[in-house]
């Protein structure tokens, strides 16, 4: 496939809401970024943003009953930036789409058969993959001659051997029923593994990363020579790392646990488990900001659930140690990654003897560039490298459909 076309519209569709941005491949910049959120409820909301000289931002309430008129509202906005679907710049589509099993290990443009796939996959991701595809599917219906190009969360983990893959559980029940380990913030993980690479001047095959993604959802991945060797996330998002509303790696046996002696049902559990455990279940915040201010004046509550997380992310990064050999750099990532240096520097606090250290003045410089924190002449670079998912989504879409 071939196209003079430079311009690429992302899409993240959710259960109620539309993400979208449209880029510019030619530099990567971003034309237009816009929000539809409450999908479906008496009163959704549009925020448009061009980010063109002229343009302004935009907002527009009122109901959008599903996800057709959502992206007929977006194409409209960004018509009257002279940014409309139909121009003839528009180079393809990019999707977003959480789960693409074992199939998809690359970005993949849309056909009838890659949608019956991906719809085979929802029974193990229930909450995602149904919008993804409604997402795909309005925006097909909209523009049925442009390319329309899927990149899943999952496709960087599809390197993980199987050692690291497979849970240790009966093998026929597992492939009967497709129980693994898939991972998720893949598009993320693989920015960053090869963002840091380049901050360390080095092509990403000549190093080994420990990529710590910390929004609200959270995962770890260690990445050799640029390849995924393992990662924290598991069947679903719920296993690893503490996160905002996920407990997280548990004893499964609290599950039956929780069926047997306290009566929940096991939607009830999903629930606790996915939704009201983790930081909030901990101390009734998930938003770090809070939880340090919280910590800052001696609350107790907030201090343990601090404490718990940072322990968490301190073995997984011991661990990747381990499953890695050697070392180049620990990259932080995402919301909290980014923005929370005591998370940083907590969770390298006393890993001296592993080569890691942050510098406690880097660490405190506030920026939106990729940056070292680590003190000069490390063994191990410390990282802080934003991540940007639709740039990637973008990128890998429009070398599909150009090459
Ligand atoms: P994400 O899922 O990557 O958008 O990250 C969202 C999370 O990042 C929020 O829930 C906050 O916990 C965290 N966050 C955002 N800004 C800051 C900040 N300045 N300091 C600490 N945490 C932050």
């Amino acid at each position: 496939m071939t196209t003079s076309a430079t311009r690429v519209l992302v899409l993240n569709s959710g259960s109620s809401s539309v993400k979208y941005q449209l880029l510019d491949m030619r530099d990567g910049a971003r034309l237009a970024v816009g929000l539809v959120e409450r999908i479906g409820e008496a009163v959704s909301r549009l925020v448009h943003t061009p980010l063109t000289d002229s343009g302004e931002r935009r907002e527009r309430t009122g109901p959008i009953p599903d996800h057709a008129a959502a992206l007929k509202a977006v194409a409209e906005e960004l018509a009257a930036d002279g940014l409309g679907l139909d121009s003839p710049e528009l180079a393809a589509i990019g999707h977003r789409v959480v789960h693409g099993g074992l199939r998809f290990s690359a970005p993949t443009v849309v056909t009838d058969e890659v949608l019956a796939e991906v719809e085979r996959l929802v029974p193990v991701a229930p909450l995602h993959n149904p919008a993804n595809i409604t997402g795909i599917r309005t925006a097909r219906a909209l523009r049925p001659d442009l390319p329309q190009v899927a990149v899943f969360d999952t496709a960087f983990h599809t390197t993980m051997p199987e050692h690291a893959a497979r849970y240790a559980i009966d093998t026929e029940v597992a492939d009967a029923h497709r129980i693994r380990r898939y991972g998720f913030h893949g598009t993320s993980h693989a920015y960053v593994s090869r963002e840091t690479a380049r901050l360390l001047g080095k092509d990403p095959s000549e190093v080994n990363v420990i990529v710590l993604h910390l929004g609200n959802g959270a995962s770890a991945s260690a990445v050799a020579g640029g390849r995924c060797v393992d990662t924290s996330m598991g069947l679903t998002p719920l296993e690893g790392l503490v996160m905002g509303t996920r407990s997280g790696d548990i004893d499964p046996a609290v599950t039956f646990h929780l069926k047997r002696v306290a009566g929940m049902s096991v939607d009830e559990i999903d629930d606790l488990l996915n939704k009201k455990s983790g930081l909030i279940g901990l101390c009734g915040d998930n938003d770090m900001r809070e939880i340090r201010r919280r910590v800052d004046e001696g609350d107790e509550r907030a201090r343990l659930a601090f404490d718990i997380y940072i322990h968490r992310l301190k073995k997984y990064i011991g661990a990747y140690c381990a499953v890695l050999g050697r070392v180049d750099a620990v990259a932080f990532t995402a919301g909290v990654g980014e923005n929370a240096a005591p998370v940083r520097e907590a969770a390298v606090e006393g890993l001296e003897s592993l080569g890691l250290a942050v510098d406690a003045e880097l660490n405190a410089v506030r920026s939106g560039e990729p940056r070292l924190i680590s003190p000069e002449g490390a063994r191990v670079a410390v990282a802080v490298v934003p991540t940007d998912e639709e740039l990637e989504i973008a990128r890998q879409t429009y070398s599909l459909v150009t090459d």
